[in-house]
C-alpha cells in the first residue's frame, strides 16, 4: 500500500510517498529532500504525535480561562482523552507563564503548561 503525505517539518512541504507492507510497516519513503522527511513519514505511520493547544478554566483571574499547551507532542490517539481532563479541572490565579498546570497528562509523560500569565 502507498500512502501520500506532506512533510510539515519545514516550510518546503515536500510531498512524501510511503510504501507500507500488509503489517503497516514502512518499507520505503520517497519524495523527501532530507532525512527529517523520512523520519516524519515513519513517525506519522507508526506513532503520529501532535502538540495540543487549548484553554483551561481559572478561578480568581482577570479572565475565566488561560491558554495552555502540551510541553511536548502527544500521541494523536490521546488528544480527546487529554482534552476531557483539561476541560474537567480549573486552576487558581495567579498563574505564571510556563507553569505546569497538569503533570504527566494521561500517562504520556507530558505536562500541560500555561502559555500566558494570569
Ligand atoms: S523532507 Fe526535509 S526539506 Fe522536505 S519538507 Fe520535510 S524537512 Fe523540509
Amino acid at each position: 500500500m502507498t500512502k501520500e503525505m506532506i512533510c510539515v517539518s519545514c516550510p518546503l512541504g515536500c510531498m512524501l510517498s510511503v510504501e507500507l507492507n500488509d503489517k503497516n510497516e514502512v518499507i520505503s519513503v520517497s519524495g523527501n529532500t532530507c532525512k527529517r522527511g523520512e523520519q516524519y513519514a515513519v513517525d506519522e505511520c507508526t506513532n503520529p504525535v501532535r502538540m495540543l493547544t487549548s484553554t483551561m478554566k481559572v478561578e480568581g483571574g482577570k479572565l475565566p480561562v488561560i491558554p495552555v499547551k502540551t510541553s511536548k507532542p502527544i500521541p494523536k490517539g490521546k488528544m480527546f482523552e487529554c482534552m476531557e481532563i483539561i476541560n474537567s479541572v480549573s486552576v487558581d490565579a495567579p498563574v505564571k507563564m510556563g507553569e505546569v498546570l497538569i503533570s504527566n497528562i494521561c500517562d504520556t509523560g507530558v505536562d500541560i503548561v500555561a502559555t500566558n500569565e494570569m
